[in-house]
């Protein structure tokens, strides 16, 4: 299959230029793009082997990217509320959240996997950073992950959440199955999930796997105060400087999220250092845990949603109200973050990521649209819904709002039947 995208106002997503021209689209992963001056015509010949998109008045850029997502909270919208209204942080993840992943089988994980690729397909997101955790069905369940993004089109960079919160079995489960994702050549991170419940012999042996596999670690940082306030009872030092001794830091793929709780000389360690901070504000006004001054961090700032949902134009647009009253963040510098994940991806060579992946927009706007203004647009009018079809990696996957590769159907069935059966356990 050849794909054409004619007539199209392609928008280049380093530097913003315009283009009117009609492209190729070469198949597969790490694919290129070719502007071309006309396409074949295949109006007298039957030719299944070739597809043209006309995106007349539509808008042709690079897809999006998620770099903090959780796949595993897929099932909780509408669920019954927990037992207790937690009171802090560490109530929300000890009543909602560690006791939904403890409650998930790999059907559960199959169907929360499927429905969270179907949603960043329509929202035009084409590549997604997981942390997973379900300390009770851990065999296997990456790789059904990968397989249920694979089927709709969607690449991947996941991870277990790896933690001793659970005891020594779904540990060493957890380090059992990123090994085998690891050694079959798979794309991932070594997960932990976060330094307070995290002891250090975990910490070592996660260190060591992920300098085994060449890869970095994936964990969350300072989320709440308690992440810090831990650290300093149990190791007498704070998180970021217990994450550097222990060597993860060295990694240019470790990604850190959230990192809203530290001093100065954390961000400067930061600054200094090739990692990435996952920001994900939604999230964190969610759960009232604070929020931060990322412009303090270095440039390695990339965005997330944290698993509250698959659209990452929303998150850039709540990362951009609220970084008015926390730093005063420009157009320039919250484009810069989301659109970060990409050069994440190519400086650490993952596949997946490459110019064939492509959004079309329907953005009918009340104003002109140009280069100079463009930013201005991305801010304040495009979103999700102007998504009308997605290329990932050369292939469209959708079209006109509508899923190509899987029946919309049957996963949102499939992912409704699981919820209940989820809800019943909690
Ligand atoms: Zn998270």
């Amino acid at each position: 299959m050849v794909l054409y995208i004619k007539n199209a106002t392609f928008i280049d997503w380093e530097n913003l230029e315009f283009k009117k021209t009609n492209i190729k689209v070469e198949q597969g992963l790490n694919g290129k793009i070719k502007f071309i001056d006309s396409i074949p015509d295949v109006k007298n010949r039957i030719d299944n082997n070739i597809k043209i998109i006309d995106a007349k008045e539509k808008l042709v850029t690079k897809s999006f990217g998620c770099g903090h997502h959780h796949i595993y909270s897929a099932l909780a919208r509408g669920m019954p509320a927990p037992i207790k209204t937690p009171e802090n942080f560490l109530e929300i993840l000890k009543y909602v959240w560690w006791n939904l992943d403890k409650n998930l089988d790999s059907d559960m994980i199959k169907a929360s996997a499927l429905c969270s690729a179907l949603f960043c397909a329509r929202n035009g997101v084409t590549f997604v950073i997981d942390h997973h955790s379900s300390p009770f069905s851990i065999d296997n369940s990456l790789f059904l992950i990968k397989e249920a993004f694979e089927a709709v089109g969607i690449s991947s960079l996941l991870c277990y959440e790896l933690s001793d919160r659970d005891g020594k079995t779904a540990r060493d489960k957890g380090l059992v199955e990123t090994e085998n994702y690891l050694k079959a050549g798979n794309q991932g991170h070594v997960g932990l999930h976060a330094s307070f419940t995290v002891q250090d012999s975990l910490l070592k042996k996660a260190v060591t796997l992920a300098k085994k596999y060449n890869t970095g670690i994936h964990v969350h940082v300072a989320e709440g105060i308690a992440d810090q306030n831990k650290c300093l009872k149990n190791y007498n030092k704070r998180v970021i400087q217990r994450f550097k001794d222990s060597g993860m830091l060295d990694f240019s793929k470790t990604i850190l999220s959230h990192c809203i709780h530290l001093n100065n000389d954390e961000k400067n360690i930061l600054k200094n250092s090739n990692v990435w901070i996952a920001e994900n504000i939604e999230s964190n006004l969610n759960n009232n845990v604070g929020v931060t001054d990322y412009s303090k961090y270095g440039s390695n700032i990339m965005l997330g949603t944290d698993g509250m949902h698959c659209d990452m134009l929303r998150s850039a647009k709540a990362a951009f109200f609220v970084g008015q009253g926390t730093e005063k963040i420009s157009y320039p510098e919250i484009y810069a973050r989301f659109r970060n994940i990409h050069k994440f991806l190519s400086k650490n060579q993952y596949n997946g990521d490459g110019d064939n992946n492509l959004v079309i927009l329907d953005y009918n706007t009340p104003t002109e649209i140009n280069q100079d203004n463009f930013l201005g647009h991305f801010v304040f009018g495009i979103e999700s819904s102007h998504v009308a079809s997605v290329i990932s990696s050369g292939k469209l996957i959708i079209e006109d709002k509508k899923l190509l590769t899987y029946n919309e159907q049957d996963i949102l069935s499939f992912s409704k039947e699981m919820a209940h059966k989820l809800w019943k356990k909690l």
